[in-house]
């Protein structure tokens, strides 16, 4: 399989290449045409195993067919600590280096002026903490109501970290149809039940 064959745009198949990687891993192979396809996804999968591309690069392919606009971002990324968050924003710069699309992060121990500004500059993808995207929902900074794709990453240690109610409050300000992405590790019984709340007739992927 190579990256070709997955239905991705020339611009991101060209980021691709120039980072060097020469095929797919598993799960890149497995979601990316069904993301592509607006399916949501469950994938059981840690990291170390590409599980980041596989929700961004089919993300900047479908984001690029659309506009920024003020405080409404167009995708959601969820991730449970700052480093985690950051690194993802890092890789989404990097695949997205040849579109033309605008990303905040937000995440705690940053003043919330920059990250201000770049909302009201708009956005097409918030990359986000729990805590620190409900504080910019709660200044009105920030308006979910026209997200059309969510990722909520590393599910179990948002639940070990206690993040799940903070993630249902979140997901009550998103639109009903939207396309969910949901990634963990493991499958204990709370995540479970979180996938049948969150999840419209998953795509399940486990590698
Ligand atoms: P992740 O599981 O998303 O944290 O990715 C783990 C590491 O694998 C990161 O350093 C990526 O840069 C790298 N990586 C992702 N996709 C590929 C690929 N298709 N080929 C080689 N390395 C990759």
């Amino acid at each position: 399989m190579t990256f070709d064959e997955l239905g991705l745009a020339p611009e991101v198949l060209k980021a691709v290449s120039e980072t060097g990687y020469t095929e797919p891993t598993p799960i890149q192979a497995q979601a990316i045409p069904h993301v592509l396809a607006g399916r949501d996804v469950l994938g059981i999968a840690q990291t170390g195993t590409g599980k980041t591309a596989s929700f961004t690069l089919p993300m900047i392919d479908k984001l690029s067919r659309g506009r920024a606009r003020a405080r409404m971002p167009r995708s959601l990324i969820l991730e449970p600590t700052r480093e985690l968050a950051a690194q993802v924003a890092e890789n989404f710069e990097t695949y997205g280096k040849y579109n033309k699309l605008s990303m905040a992060l937000l995440i705690g121990g940053v003043s919330f002026g920059d990250q201000e500004k770049k909302l009201d500059r708009g956005v097409d993808v918030l990359i986000a903490t729990p805590g620190r995207l409900l504080d910019h929902c709660n200044r009105g900074k920030v308006l979910l109501t026209g997200v059309q794709i969510l990722v909520i990453d590393e599910a179990d240690r948002m639940l070990d970290m206690g993040f799940i109610p903070d993630i249902e409050e979140i997901c009550k300000k998103l639109p009903f149809t939207r396309q969910t992405l949901f990634f963990s590790a493991t499958m204990p019984p709370e995540i479970q039940r979180l996938t049948d709340t969150f999840l419209h007739n998953p795509e399940r992927i486990e590698v």
